[in-house]
């Protein structure tokens, strides 16, 4: 099985997903006449585009457009938050091309997924998503702190409403994207890095990094391990990503991927997310890990780069973090204790303990102010 992914440079949005989809073949190869499509976006929070965390909306203009152009019958451009979502495409046109569908207030059924490898509880999400003949993913693709790197995969968590979401954290945010997605696998990725993002996202937040190019193909899989390659990262690394080609939902071997448009030497562009370093904090933080899995020790160490955890270290003095899949932690009796994540629950009346897998840097900060007040 291979696959072939397109990378185009440049900033205007109608030349950048012209190009892409022409290097793929064109729109009809993934758009029929008649075709009810959701075009799904990153943009679950109320920002700029420049600064890397929310998908272009001009970019996902541009597309809906072209979809429109292809005779699709009905164009949906869905994600939730909705205040956030009409902000964002707030003064856009985005109403000549498209209908704009904040999630939160969509009509909304509650499914179970066929063949869940996470989810194996039921799950609300917008109908459209069941009702729609195509499902296209505009993510932006940048790092994460508890996913390493975020972009098509990982963009079906808004997919989930509301309070749903927090199911993605506590049933493993590294396959629960992949368990939603198969509700309506995506039949187009297209992965905005014209400015990305690197650094403490979501925690203490990111930098944008602008990079200048879009990252597209008929293979989500193939798309992210691009991505996440221009980023400096061995998709083998990022779990989500190994998890989806595992369970064949992709393919993730360079191999495999045929590069179309820009050669991938040409657009690298290494970035770092969270890196955890256990001499960060000094004396003030006792950490507990065991880096075989990653993901919780660098979303403590987001959380702990806050305002919140940075006056949190302030008030305690000095404070255990355990993360990890931890066998023996070596904790400091005299000072209070952070667990965090579903490996150490056997830990859990050491402290405060954060459930997930990993669990969102927003429920760590919130479980910590609720036991150290
Ligand atoms: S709970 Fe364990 S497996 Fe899950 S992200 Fe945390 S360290 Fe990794």
């Amino acid at each position: 099985m291979s696959t072939t992914v397109a990378i185009v440079r440049g900033d205007d949005p109608q030349q950048l997903v012209a190009q892409a989809l022409e290097l793929l073949g064109g729109i009809d190869k993934f758009v029929s006449p008649g075709d009810v499509v959701l075009i799904k976006p990153n943009s679950f929070v109320k920002q700029v585009p420049a600064n890397g965390n929310v998908t272009r909306p001009d970019l996902v203009i541009a597309l809906a457009a072209m979809v429109r152009d292809a005779g699709a019958k009905r164009v949906v451009i869905g994600e939730r938050n909705e205040g956030a979502v009409r902000a964002n495409f707030e003064g856009t046109g985005v109403e000549k091309v498209a209908e704009l569908m904040p999630f939160d207030s969509a009509e909304h059924a509650t499914v179970t997924i066929p063949d869940a490898e996470a989810l194996h509880v039921p799950l609300t999400v917008p109908k459209i998503l069941l009702d729609c003949d195509k499902h296209i993913t505009v993510p932006v693709a940048k790092t994460h702190c508890g996913a390493g790197v975020t972009a098509c995969l990982k963009n079906a968590m808004g997919l989930m409403i509301g309070t749903e979401t927090t199911k993605s954290h506590a049933y493993g945010i590294c396959n629960v994207p992949i368990d939603v997605n198969s509700l309506k696998w995506p039949v187009l990725g297209l992965a905005d890095m014209t400015i990305s993002q690197e650094g403490n996202f979501p925690g203490a937040g990111g930098v944008p990094v602008p990079v200048g190019v879009v990252v597209a193909g008929p293979d989500i899989v193939a798309v992210d391990a691009t991505c996440a390659r221009i980023m400096g990262y061995d998709p083998n690394d990022v779990w989500i990503i190994r998890n989806a080609a595992r369970r064949g939902k992709g393919v993730l071997d360079e191999a495999q991927i045929q590069i179309v448009g820009e050669s991938l030497a040409s657009v690298l562009h290494p970035m770092t997310g969270v890196v955890f370093d256990p001499t960060e904090f000094g004396d003030r933080v006792n950490f507990c890990v065991d880096l075989r899995c990653r993901y919780c020790a660098q979303d403590a160490t987001s959380f702990l780069r806050t305002r919140e955890g940075q006056a949190l270290l302030e008030k305690l003095g000095r404070l255990n973090v355990v993360a990890g899949p931890v066998r023996e932690p070596q904790l400091d009796p005299s000072a209070p204790t952070l667990v965090v994540g579903n490996c150490n629950a056997w830990l859990m009346d050491q402290g405060a303990f954060a459930h997930g897998c990993p669990p969102a840097v927003w429920q760590i900060a919130a479980r910590a102010k609720a036991s150290f007040r």
